[in-house]
């Protein structure tokens, strides 16, 4: 899951500093996983301005809704008509629900109430791990189903480096080495020659960088 947090309060009020009618807008995918952009985050956020504005005495209309996925133009055209009564949307998803709404809803300006983190996945109550870096040509085949791109922190394929002490990464005696863990899952599945294998240089051209990707459902990766 794409994994983000809220921005401040204070940051969120300069946002919408210049309008009186605004719609507070969840997300109930990801975000509502992460617990950061959900349905009852979306309340809880129209409430606090909803608060603000009457101490100010601003007179601000606050509404909020929540919509599945606003990175979907099938779930945002459900809500076209009751966006268009709004001066601004502050959207409660990640980066890309706040950029497909602003497409889709064009004329309607859509504001970020989250920073958008890293794709990561549920690791403990409350907590999250970054473990995808969405590198565009994924080796977990070869790692054990452990990400050294998102996990180590030099992103090495054929670590460990001898920063690793006692299995754990020399950035921090808290972080466990990526490719020691690699090593002992390796070794636990009986796969420890897969890591003598030589597999050839990554593909990098399709990493993340400033530019646009598109994968396409049955042709794979575009540009
Ligand atoms: S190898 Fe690349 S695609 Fe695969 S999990 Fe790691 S960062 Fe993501
Ligand atoms: S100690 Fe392990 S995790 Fe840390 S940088 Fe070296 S190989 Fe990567």
């Amino acid at each position: 899951m794409i994994v983000a947090e809220m921005k401040s309060f204070h940051e969120i009020k300069e946002m919408l500093e210049e309008y009186k009618k605004i719609l507070v807008l969840g997300c109930g995918s990801c975000v509502t996983v992460c617990m950061s952009g959900g349905q009852k985050q979306a309340e809880l956020l129209a409430t606090a301005l909803r608060m603000a504005s009457k101490a100010e005495g601003s007179g601000r209309a606050i509404s909020e809704l929540t919509i599945l996925r606003q990175c979907d133009p099938e779930f945002v055209e459900q809500i076209r008509d009751e966006a268009a009564k709004y001066e601004v949307i502050i959207s409660m998803a990640c980066g890309a629900g706040v950029q497909g709404m602003s497409e889709w809803l064009e004329k309607i300006p859509v504001v970020p109430a989250m920073n958008t983190r890293f794709i990561g996945m549920t690791d403990g109550k409350g907590t999250w791990l970054e473990v995808c870096a969405a590198c565009g040509d994924c080796v977990l085949s070869m790692t054990g189903g452990i990400c050294p791109v998102a996990s180590c922190p030099k992103g090495i394929l054929n670590g460990p480096c001898g920063g690793n002490k006692k299995g754990k990464c020399e950035v921090s005696p808290d972080v466990p080495c990526a490719w020691v863990r690699i090593y002992e899952r390796m070794k636990k599945l009986g796969k420890l020659d897969v890591l003598k294998q030589e597999s050839g240089a990554k593909d990098w051209s399709k990493a993340q960088t400033p530019g646009s990707y598109r994968i396409k459902e049955e042709q794979g990766f575009s540009e």
